[in-house]
């Protein structure tokens, strides 16, 4: 993202720079979105899987530590995903290429939605919680 709004600044079409357009706002705003909601679901993740190590909770359950350690692996590797590609897209033909930094990204991006359990996984772990906890 960091790179995009940086280039957005800085690319001037139609007598303009990118950022002032609605499409390129849109994006943007998305970004942060995605980004930001996947922190707070990795923080929380963090904080269930402490309250475990003190005894305070349980590790079942949808709201539990291994849903929520499930949820915030999916919800930043698909936001990081997301994000890298739009990214590329603001670049333009730049984005494509490899001396602009965009594109590793994407493809360092998408390993995370396959390494450390595959995002399909990850639904299975936390849907198996929720099903777990309704059966009681
Ligand atoms: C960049 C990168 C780094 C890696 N680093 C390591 C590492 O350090 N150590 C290590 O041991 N491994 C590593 N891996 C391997 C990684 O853990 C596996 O690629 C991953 O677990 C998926 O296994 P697979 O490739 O055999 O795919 P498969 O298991 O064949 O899966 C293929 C597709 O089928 C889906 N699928 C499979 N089973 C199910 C199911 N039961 N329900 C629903 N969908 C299913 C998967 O989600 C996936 O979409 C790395 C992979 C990548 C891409």
């Amino acid at each position: 993202m960091e790179h995009a709004v940086r280039y957005a600044l800085e690319r001037r079409q139609f007598g303009r720079p990118l950022a002032e357009f609605g499409a390129t706002e849109a994006k943007v705003a998305e970004m942060v979105r995605r980004i930001d909601g996947a922190r707070w679901l990795a923080h929380e993740a963090a904080l269930a899987l402490e309250a475990v190590g003190r005894g305070e909770a349980h590790r079942e359950g949808p709201a539990g530590a291994t849903a929520r350690a499930a949820l915030a692996k999916l919800a930043a590797s698909e936001a990081a995903t997301w994000v890298a590609d739009e990214a590329v897209q603001i670049f333009g033909g730049y984005g494509y290429m490899r001396h602009y930094p965009v594109e590793r990204l994407l493809r360092d991006a998408k390993g995370t939605e396959i390494y450390e359990g595959t995002n399909e996984i990850m639904r299975h772990v936390i849907a198996r919680e929720v099903f777990r906890a309704a059966e009681g």
